[in-house]
C-alpha cells in the first residue's frame, strides 16, 4: 500500500478525471497537475510543430558521408557500368556462332587480338572471330557473350575451340546495367551506408547535400548529482542520465552534448536553459515531477512563448515528462529515476532527433520505429497498469531452438536492469499484462 501523499492523491483524481478547483487560479492548477497525458497527445504537439520547422543541410562528401541523412535526391549522372564489360576471364564473341557447340561437337574461333585492362577495346569481331578478354574488360564492337575460359581449348597460336553454347548476354555486364544516367539512385531522407558511399564514389558523386545533425544539449539537474569523474559523498549519486542519452542520441545521428549538472534552483536553471536555447532540442533530466524543488515548469513558462504544454506522460516509467517549445526549441524535461529517462529517451527524444536529423518525416513519428521485431518466448507472466503503455527491459537467452524473453523487473531507479537488458517489451496501454509463454515482439537495446 503506498503511502497517502499529496501526489498520489492527485494522481488517483486525475486518473477518474475529477478536476477539484477549489480556491485557487488555474494556472496554478496546471502547474502542479501532472496529467497522464496519452502518447498521442505528445505527438501531436510535436508533429504539429516539426512540420513547420526548416531544417538546414550542409555539404557532405564520401569521407564524411557515414551514416548521414541525404537532404536531396541523387541521380545517376552517369551510366554504370559505363560500357560492357565481362565477368569472366575467356574470349569475346558472337553467341550464335556457338550454337550448337558441346564436348564432341565443338565450334572453332579465330582469335584476332586481346583486350587490354583498363582500356578502349579498338577490336571489331566478325564472325567466327574471337578477342582474349579478362574479367571487367571491355566488351569489343561486334561481341554479344563472353566463353569462359574453362569451356575452351587452345588448338594452335591463334585459333581456339569452344564445347559451350552461348546466349547472348552471357558472361558480361551491359551498360548501364547497373544504373543508367538520370536514374534515381537515393532518395532524400535516406540514411548512408557504408555500401551507398561505395555506390556514390563509383558514379563519381563526391559532394552532395546532407540534413544536418540535431543539436541537442542535455541538462542535469539534482542537488544530489556529481559527475562521473567525482568521489560521491554520502547523499551524492553520479550522474548517470547526460552520459547514456548523449551517446545514445550521438548514436542515432545526433550532435548531443553534456552541458553538465546544474543545481535545483530556479536562477541557475533558468540561465543554464536559456544558454542553449539556440539550440534544437533540449533536455533537462530530473526535476520534472511536483515536487518541493520541482520548478522546471515555472522556468520553463518564463522563458517564453509557447511555453510548457503538456506535463506527463501515460508510459511507464517514463510518467513526469515534460514537452515545452520556447522560441522555436523543443525542451523536454525528462524525469530522473535512469530507466525512466532512457524510456521516455527512446520512446520520444529519439523520434523528434530523427525527425530533426531528415531521417523521418513528422508525419511518421509516435509510430513503431521497430522495422525488424525480434519474437521471443516469455518465461513468466507480467501484471502492466492498464491506462499506460509499459516498456519493460528483457534478456534473451537461447533454450535449445527456442528464443526466450526474460523480464527483468526492478524499480525504475535501477540501472543493472538496462545493462543486462538485451531488449524491450512494450506492453500496450489497453493490455493488463501478458503470459507466461506467449510469444512476444522486443526491440533491440542500442
Ligand atoms: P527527480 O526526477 O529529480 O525527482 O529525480 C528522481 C530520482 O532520479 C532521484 O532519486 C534522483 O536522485 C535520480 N536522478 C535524477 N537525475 C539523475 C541523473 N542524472 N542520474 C542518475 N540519477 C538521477
Ligand atoms: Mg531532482
Amino acid at each position: 500500500m503506498q503511502p497517502f501523499t499529496r501526489i498520489n492523491f492527485i494522481e488517483k483524481l486525475n486518473f477518474l478525471n475529477i478536476f477539484i478547483l477549489v480556491g485557487r487560479d488555474e494556472k496554478d492548477i496546471m502547474r502542479e497537475f501532472l496529467e497522464l497525458n496519452p502518447p498521442e497527445k505528445f505527438w501531436d504537439e510535436i508533429k504539429s510543430f516539426l512540420k513547420d520547422k526548416t531544417l538546414s543541410t550542409e555539404k557532405l562528401n564520401l569521407d564524411t558521408a557515414l551514416g548521414r541523412i541525404l537532404a536531396e535526391d541523387i541521380y545517376s549522372p552517369v551510366d554504370l557500368p559505363p560500357f560492357s564489360r565481362s565477368t569472366v576471364d575467356g574470349y569475346a564473341v558472337k553467341a550464335i556462332d556457338t550454337a550448337g557447340a558441346s564436348a564432341s561437337m565443338p565450334t572453332y574461333f579465330e582469335v584476332i587480338g586481346s583486350i587490354e585492362m583498363g582500356a578502349a577495346a579498338e577490336l571489331n569481331l566478325k564472325s567466327g572471330e574471337a578477342a582474349a578478354i579478362p574479367t571487367g574488360g571491355m566488351l569489343p564492337e561486334g561481341a554479344d557473350a563472353v566463353l569462359m575460359i574453362e569451356d575452351t581449348e587452345k588448338i594452335e597460336a591463334n585459333s581456339i575451340e569452344s564445347f559451350r553454347s552461348l546466349a547472348a548476354g552471357e558472361n558480361l555486364v551491359q551498360k548501364a546495367e547497373d544504373i543508367a544516367a538520370g536514374e534515381l539512385l537515393f532518395k532524400k531522407g535516406h540514411k548512408l551506408m557504408a555500401r551507398d558511399i561505395g555506390a556514390l564514389a563509383g558514379l563519381g558523386i563526391t559532394e552532395f547535400k546532407g540534413a544536418a545533425k540535431a543539436k541537442v544539449s542535455v541538462i542535469s539537474t539534482g542537488d544530489e548529482l556529481v559527475s562521473a569523474e567525482a568521489e560521491a559523498e554520502a547523499g551524492q549519486i553520479r550522474d548517470i542520465n547526460s552520459y547514456s542519452i548523449t551517446a545514445y542520441l550521438n548514436k542515432i545521428g545526433a550532435a548531443a552534448k553534456k552541458v553538465g549538472i546544474v543545481e535545483d534552483e530556479f536562477e541557475s536553471l533558468k540561465r543554464a536553459v536559456k544558454n542553449e536555447l539556440n539550440q534544437d532540442l533540449v533536455l533537462i533530466s530530473g526535476g520534472s515531477s511536483v515536487g518541493i524543488k520541482d520548478m522546471t515548469i515555472d522556468l520553463l513558462n518564463s522563458l517564453g512563448e509557447p511555453g510548457v504544454l503538456l506535463h506527463g506522460l501515460a508510459i511507464k516509467p517514463g510518467k513526469p515528462t515534460i514537452l515545452a517549445i520556447i522560441e522555436g526549441t523543443i525542451v523536454i524535461g525528462l524525469p530522473g529515476h535512469p530507466a525512466s529517462a532512457w524510456t521516455v529517451n527512446n520512446v520520444l527524444v529519439a523520434e523528434i532527433v530523427r525527425v530533426l536529423n531528415g531521417e523521418k518525416e513528422a508525419a511518421e513519428i509516435g509510430c513503431s520505429n521497430n522495422k525488424y521485431p525480434i519474437k521471443a518466448e516469455l518465461t513468466r507472466s507480467l501484471v502492466s497498469d492498464k491506462g499506460r503503455e509499459e516498456y519493460i527491459p528483457v534478456r534473451i537467452f537461447k533454450d535449445k531452438d527456442k528464443l526466450m524473453a526474460e523480464p527483468l523487473l526492478g524499480k525504475s531507479s535501477l540501472i543493472t536492469n538496462l545493462a543486462y537488458g538485451d531488449a524491450v517489451l512494450k506492453v500496450p496501454r489497453n493490455q493488463e499484462g501478458k503470459e507466461k509463454g506467449e510469444i512476444v515482439e522486443l526491440t533491440l537495446i542500442e
